[in-house]
C-alpha cells in the first residue's frame, strides 16, 4: 500500500504536489469511489484508481520464473529473517508475488508476478493447471502405491483427484526411489501428504513443471523473464 499521492506521481500523472490538489479538489477515485483526504493509501497492483474518470497507467506486468532453492520461504518477508524468494531476485523494482506456494523445503519451479489477476486465476481451485515434482521418497514404493496415487488418495481435506505417476530413479541400497508425479491441484503440502497417506515420508521435493512450463536448465537460485507466448500458455 502506498499514498495515493505518490502512487500518481509515480505513474507520472503530475508532480507529488499537483497530484495533492488532485485529490482534493475530487478529481480522483479508487475502486469508484471518490477520495479526497490527502495520505489515504492504495495499491496500485489491485486497485482501479482513475482521474478525471479515466484509469492511471498501471504498472507494466512482470512474469518471471525462479528455481527455489530449498530452505526458502515463499513470502517478500520473514519476521525470523530467513532467507525469502525476494532476496533471489535482484534488480526487480516490482512488488511481485507468487502464483502459490512451495514449501520451505521444495525447490524448484515457482512463477511470481505483479499480476494480481494472472495469479489469482491461476491459483484458484478450479483452475487445474498441471504440476510436475519429483519426489524423493524413504522406501520403493510397490505399484499398488503408485496405483493408489493415480486413483487419488483420501487426506484431511478430502479425496484428492487423479495424479499422474511413475518411477524415476530407484535406489534399493539407499532404500529410496524417485517418482515423477503430476497434480492438478494445489492444496497445502499436497505431494508430501499423499505419499505420506501410501506410507512413504517425502525427504526431497523438486517442482520440475508448471502448466506448459519447465524449469529447462535455470540453475538453482536463478530466475528469468517469461516470454508473452509462455504466459500465454498458462491461460
Ligand atoms: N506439494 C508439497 O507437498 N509441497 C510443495 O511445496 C508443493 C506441493
Amino acid at each position: 500500500m502506498e499514498r495515493l499521492q505518490k502512487i500518481l506521481a509515480q505513474a507520472g500523472v503530475a508532480s507529488r504536489r499537483k497530484c495533492e490538489e488532485m485529490i482534493l479538489s475530487g478529481a480522483v477515485e479508487v475502486n469508484g469511489e471518490p477520495v479526497t483526504t490527502l495520505g489515504t493509501k492504495a495499491d496500485p497492483a489491485v486497485d482501479v484508481i482513475t482521474v478525471n474518470g479515466r484509469p492511471i497507467r498501471s504498472e507494466k506486468k512482470i512474469y518471471v520464473m525462479l528455481n527455489k532453492p530449498k530452505g526458502v520461504i515463499t513470502s517478500a518477508k520473514d519476521p525470523q529473517g530467513r532467507k525469502v524468494v525476494s532476496d533471489f531476485l535482484p534488480g526487480i523494482k516490482e512488488r511481485i508475488y507468487p502464483v502459490g506456494r512451495l514449501d520451505y523445503d521444495t525447490e524448484g519451479l515457482l512463477l511470481l508476478t505483479n499480476d494480481g489477476e494472472f495469479a489469482n486465476l491461476l491459483t484458484h481451485p478450479k483452475h487445474h493447471v498441471p504440476k510436475t515434482y519429483h519426489a524423493t521418497v524413504k522406501g520403493v514404493p510397490h505399484g499398488s502405491a503408485l496405483e493408489q496415487l493415480q486413483q487419488g488418495v483420501m487426506l484431511e481435506d478430502g479425496m484428492t483427484s487423479p495424479a499422474e505417476v511413475e518411477y524415476q530413479d530407484v535406489n534399493m541400497e539407499a532404500n529410496e526411489a524417485t517418482v515423477r508425479i503430476t497434480i492438478h491441484e494445489g492444496r497445502n503440502r499436497q505431494v508430501r501428504r499423499m505419499f505420506e497417506a501410501v506410507g512413504h515420508k517425502v525427504i526431497k521435493l523438486k517442482r520440475v513443471r508448471f502448466g506448459e512450463l519447465g524449469l529447462d536448465g535455470l540453475p538453482r537460485g536463478k530466475f528469468r523473464h517469461l516470454t508473452e507466448a509462455e504466459v500465454k500458455t498458462l491461460l
